[in-house]
This record gives structure tokens, sequence and C-alpha cells, in this order.
């Protein structure tokens, strides 16, 4: 059965990449009707905290992603990564026993140096090897004895290491290439790439999407398991989205964050829609529930090269999921208290469509509805070139038509004012709503209570 993760450092808001990574995840396990897992790797305990775990789920419930193990459905100690240093010190032990895994002493100072010489001979940073040679038993006395010591997992000294990315295809890397990574700090706990690892392999995790920044721990991870006669999951390795300047989304560099993204009236649909689209060809190009998304995917389709978030983009899949959004969902969102209760779900059956955000009804209701002017300068100036007799007429006619049917409607006013097409209802558009576009002019003619008409006619004429 498959089973993934989602393995967020509680480090701040998540961001749309971050998201995306969740969400990916999340398809995945629901398309093989298998397991999600929310772990918190919060091993970094500084910046760790319960209220950024309780944000963190707050962001992913919000989008739909629910988790069958994580916080909220498991102890701790199957979720959080703090809770299980215990697990980590006995499989670091298992290794050095083993000899997998040896202590190194090398002192900070040694090893800048040692990184300030391979710069200086344009040398990637490599540790040396400088204690992979000491006698097991005389390490552990020395550690023993209270010197302050690092583990290092043995890495093999030459060959090729290759394994099959889901996403990428063939990965191989030179062993030579790879240096001993450290897998336990001076001070006991696990190093972020040994905690990682061991925790996919210990809570039977078979598939791992993660952004590409991980790709060169890959062998390095996998030999660690290997060595533990631990499964390895299969790992994929997704894409990097990137801003406008092509830069890898970050907090740092303004990225949106969900919570902002929320605030901003986005719907949770289109950001789903919107992220799985994001280097990924799917076939289906309406708006879809996360289950018919889950169907339809497959992690081999996915783009090799960095996609770029678009906030156009997002913004065309938010006014889907607003044409699509439920009329009770809009109507909490309506605050402005000037639609009379009988036209609250026709006003918003008509202004759906045209909304960004559901709190732009607030916005409609008062140009539909309120006696509060919609005119500005720019806009009382252009309306005047067409003369208030046009305006009157108008008035008039709309007060006295024989029917409220918009086309025989539309022919009388045609016949009295003497245009038609835009040169009728651009203006007549404009004065009603104090905009250019929005929804049918006949069914706003006719949703609009008859003096809040009069009175847009009689401003536009003045
Ligand atoms: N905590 C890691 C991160 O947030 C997880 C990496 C992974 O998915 O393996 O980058």
């Amino acid at each position: 059965a498959v089973r993934t993760r989602f393995a967020p450092s509680p480090s701040g808001q998540l961001h749309v990449g971050n998201l995306r990574t969740a969400l990916f995840n999340w398809l995945l396990a629901r398309h093989h009707r298998g397991t999600f897992v929310l772990r918190i790797e919060d091993s970094d305990a500084a910046r760790s905290d319960a209220e950024r775990i309780e944000r963190l789920q707050g962001d992913l419930e919000w989008l739909g992603l629910g988790w069958d193990v994580g916080p909220g459905v498991d102890s701790p100690v199957a979720w959080q990564q703090s809770r299980r240093t215990d697990l980590h010190a006995e499989a670091a032990g298992r290794l050095r026993h083993m000899d997998a895994a040896y202590y190194c002493f090398c002192s900070t100072e040694r090893l800048a140096a040692l990184r300030e010489r391979q710069k200086k001979a344009g040398h990637p940073p490599r540790y040396d090897g400088c204690c992979a040679g000491l006698d097991p038993v005389r390490s552990a006395e020395r550690v023993a004895a209270g010197e302050s010591a690092v583990l290092r997992l043995r890495m093999p000294a030459e060959g090729t290491l290759r394994f099959t990315d889901a996403v990428r295809g063939e990965q191989s890397f030179q062993a030579a290439d790879l240096d001993d990574p450290i897998i336990q700090r001076a001070d006991g706990s696990a190093a972020f790439l040994f905690a990682n690892a061991l925790d996919d392999a210990l809570m039977g995790i078979t598939h791992v999407l993660r952004g590409e920044d991980h790709l060169s721990n890959t062998p390095r991870q996998i030999v660690l398991l290997e060595r533990l006669g631990q499964s390895v999951p299969v790992y994929g390795h997704l894409s990097l989205v990137v801003d406008d300047q092509g830069a890898p989304l970050s907090k740092r560099r303004g990225a949106p964050g969900v919570g902002t993204l929320r605030d901003e009236g986005v719907e949770p649909a289109a950001i789903a829609n919107y992220l799985a689209r994001l280097g990924n060809p799917a076939p289906a190009d309406g708006l879809e529930p996360l289950d018919a998304l889950a169907a339809d995917f497959d992690v081999t389709r996915l783009s090799r090269r960095p996609v770029r978030f678009d906030r156009r983009q997002l913004d065309y899949w938010q006014s889907l999921a607003m044409a699509a959004a439920p009329v009770a969902r809009l109507r909490s969102a309506l605050q402005a208290d000037c639609v009379p209760d009988d036209r609250v779900a026709a006003f918003i059956r008509l202004v759906q469509p045209n909304l960004r955000r559901a709190d732009e009804l607030n916005d409609w209701a008062l140009r539909l509805f309120s006696r509060q002017s919609v005119l500005d300068g720019a806009l009382e100036a252009r309306l005047r070139t067409s003369g208030a007799v046009f305006f009157e007429t108008l008035a008039g006619l709309l007060e006295s038509a024989a029917t409220a049917d918009w086309k025989p409607l539309r022919a009388e006013l045609e016949a009295a004012t003497g245009r038609r097409g835009g040169a009728l209802m651009k203006p007549l558009r404009q004065a009603l709503t104090g905009l250019d576009h929005g929804p049918a002019l006949g069914d706003i003619i006719h949703l609009m209570p008859a003096d809040i008409r009069r009175l847009r006619l009689q401003q536009a004429a003045a």
C-alpha cells in the first residue's frame, strides 16, 4: 500500500511551493487509496513551537489536505520528530557498532580551515575523511571520557550510486563526490539527513515527493537506510517553483504565504487547482474537486524543469472557484445590509461570476442597492459627454416601461434615445454601476430597486 508524507519544518508560514509538495504527496496517496502522513520535522528545537505546528495544520486543513497519521490523530511520537530522539539514537548506535558510522573529532576550526583551502583551490567543500580510519574502540573510549564528537556515516569510497527518481528518471552519483555526512551532532541529536530518512523508513513511507533541493541528500540517505537494513522509499524530486526572476520561491523573497492568500480571500479550491497544474499537464481544464485531481494524478507526467508561480494564473482559478461557490458560502461574506432579504439570493447569483473574492459582494451590494453615489470625477466627466437629456430619457423610460423583459425594453430604449449597442449600453451601465463591466445589463436593471435606478440616472444627468 502506498504511504506518503509531508514533512515540513514548522519554521513559519507555508508558501505556495511547500504547499504544492504537500498537495502532490496527498494526491499520490489518495490516487492509490493509500495513507498520507503529516510529520513535523521539529528536531531543530529552536524553531519549533506549538503555535506554528497549529498554524501549519490549519493551512493544510483549509486546503482540504487531511492526514491519516499526524497531529490530532495519533500520539506525538507517531508524527513529531522531536519526540523520536530515542529511535534516532538507537539507530545511530547500531550504525556505529557495525562500523557503518564513525566518530569524528575534527574541531570546527579544522573544518573551517579545510573548507577555506578547498574554496581557494576551487573545490566544493567536502569532509576529507580525517577520522574515518580511527580505531573505533579507542574512539568510543575518548567519547566516554567526555571528548566531543559527531557521528559520520561511512560512504562508499568509489563506484557509482544509482537510483530511479519517480519524476526525473535514472540518477547517478559518483561515490568519490559524496563525503561522509554527519548523522549525529555532538550533543547527540540527529542531523536532518539522518532523522528524515530514518523516520521515513520507520513510518513505512513508500514514496517521498520533495523539492529538487533535496536531490543530493538522496544517495546518502539510500546508503544510510541500506546499512540499517531498512527498505528504501521511492524518491521523486519535484522541480522547484520559481518567481518572476527565476529564483526559487522563498519566504525571504516575498513568496506568498498560505495565510496571506487566505486573508486576501483566495479560495482553497483555486489554490489546489492551480498548484495541481503547476508543472503537471493535467488533461482536464475545469475546476475539479481534490478527489478528481487525485484520480488523475501521475508523477511520471510531472515537469522536470522549474515552474513559474504566476499570480495571474492563480487569479484565473480564483475566478472559476468564485463562479462555482455555493450561494450559502458567499452569503456569509456579505456584510453590507442594503440588500433586501428577498433579493439576496438573486443578487449573489447575478454578481457571482464577476467576483474575484467573496467579500467583493459588499462592493456590488453598494453599487446595486445603496443610495451612495457610484460616480467618481473621471466618470462624471465621461458621462457628461452623453448629455443630461440622454439620462433623463432613460430614467423616464425605465420608470414607465410597459415591460420588464429586457429585449423589448432595450428596443424601447433604442428607439427613444436613437442609440444602439455600446453607445447606449456603456453609459447606461456606467451610470447605474459606476463600472465598465459586470453582469448582463438587463439583469442589473431588473434587480436594482427602482428608486436607486432613478437616483443613479439623475446623478449622471446632473
Ligand atoms: N523538513 C524537510 C523540509 O522541509 C523535509 C524534506 C523532505 O521532504 O524530505 O525541507
